[in-house]
């Protein structure tokens, strides 16, 4: 106890010492933008300046005054917007076609912890540099791996953006396995908690709450038992106790009712789902995540063309269908592979393409790639969005991609939290 209170006054004086060096003002960085866009009124401006000061902006405007020593930034000739957000992906997992003969099983079998680890950071600064400011990283991470690959890109240790993660992924026996040993303490634990009784539940959200997760993530129906409404409901109650959102695997049409039912935040995939479901899920306010692969990269699959057109129709359908229903709409990609000359961020701005065949406008998909995903993530109070106070998490593209959505690909200037982490010519794309 003695020595607590010698280090809390320690720690008191050295506060202040700290204060007192540190009292004049922080860096102020100017940004000249030719035009910025505004996702969630889906206006734009131009010639505005924007000033970031302390990882926030602190004004924007056409009549903004630059104070003396600020640093500036010149994007006149780009468009800025805010960083973009995809709200599934799997940075820590990757499913090779040769090594893992292209079966997760074998990957999560397989693989190291730490070669995942290592795999997510390249991952992170892929994504970052694509424009992505903000992930959630919906499981699948081995243990907790996404936990520290957040911690890692907080401390500044590896470059990448902030991750919201789900830790492991709670499912009823077997979890996304099918009749393999899935009881092998390496597949059950870490990769997922299998849990069926309301015990089970409980503690599997509870460790994740330890361990820091952001969002609760659940498989409803990969077996042919799947959670009912009222033991998703259960979920919701401890989940939302911590003030924590539920997000939903579903992929059947049962799976999605009973997750609607239950009063999920968002249903991931529901490549199934009927009218009636997606008009109550409006009514709750309850966000999908498509994740709809593009038609070319189903071959990454195992599909062939006609299989391909098949099911990439029936998705683009079931999107459109719950479009029109107003259905809020997130974007997010849920990529597990990756290709050879191309960055796992190159990779998920390919994943526009399908919401643009579903006949969401560019300005609708902006919305999903920013203020709408602020918004399930629950950080729409700083992110998302450019406003005075908001996070300093801003890109500049060649282009207006309020009018030409395939701009996102032109990625200038990138930056996270006030720091910029990229700048330069766009990646080689496609
Ligand atoms: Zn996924």
């Amino acid at each position: 106890m003695g020595n607590g209170f010698l280090c809390l006054s320690f720690n008191v004086t050295l506060g202040l010492l700290l204060f007192c060096t540190h009292s004049t003002r922080a860096q102020v960085t100017a940004i000249r933008a030719g035009s910025v866009i505004f996702p969630d009124t889906g206006k734009s401006a131009t010639n505005q300046q924007l000033l970031v000061e302390g990882g926030r902006i602190t004004a924007i405007g056409t009549n903004v005054q630059v104070p003396a020593g600020a640093k500036t930034i010149d994007l006149s000739n780009y468009t800025v917007l805010p960083g973009l957000i995809d709200a599934h992906t799997h940075l820590c997992a990757t499913v090779d076609d040769k090594w893992d003969l292209g079966d997760f099983w074998i990957m999560a079998l397989q693989r190291r912890q730490g070669f995942r680890a290592i795999l997510g950071a390249q991952h992170a600064r892929e994504m970052l540099n694509a424009g992505f400011t903000t992930v959630r990283d919906v499981g699948n991470a081995g243990d907790f791996l996404d936990a520290d690959l957040a911690k890692a890109i907080r401390f500044g240790i590896v470059p990448g953006p902030n991750v919201i993660y789900a830790g492991r992924i709670i499912a009823p026996y077997g979890g996304q396995f099918w009749d393999t040993p899935a009881d092998r303490q390496l597949l059950h634990n870490p990769e997922y908690f299998f849990a069926d009784s309301r015990d089970e539940l409980r503690r599997a959200i509870r460790e994740n709450v330890y361990f820091g997760a952001q969002v609760i993530k659940i498989v409803v129906d990969a077996q042919p038992y799947v959670y009912s409404a009222d033991d998703i409901r259960f979920v919701v109650d401890e989940a939302h106790a911590t003030s924590i959102p539920v997000a939903a695997h579903v992929q059947t049409e049962r799976g999605a009712h009973n997750a609607i039912e239950g009063g999920v935040d968002s249903i991931e995939h529901a490549w199934k789902i009927s009218d009636p479901d997606l008009a109550l899920a409006r009514k709750k306010g309850i966000a999908l995540v498509p994740t709809d692969t593009p038609e070319a990269l189903f071959a990454h699959y195992g599909m062939d063309t006609a299989e391909a057109k098949r099911v990439y129709s029936a998705h683009r359908d079931r999107l459109k269908r719950a479009f029109q229903a107003g259905v809020p709409i997130v974007f997010g990609t849920d990529i597990m592979f990756d290709l050879k000359g191309r960055s796992r961020g190159d990779l998920a701005i390919d994943f526009v393409d399908s919401m643009v065949d579903a006949g969401m406008s560019p300005a609708d998909i902006l919305q999903s790639m920013t203020s709408g995903a602020a918004k399930l993530l629950g950080v729409a109070n700083e992110r998302g969005t450019l406003r005075p106070g908001a996070a300093a998490d801003l890109v500049a593209v060649r282009g207006n991609p309020l009018s030409e959505i395939h701009s996102l690909r032109e990625v200038v200037f990138v930056m996270k939290d006030g720091v910029i982490s990229r700048e330069g010519a766009p990646l080689k794309q496609r």
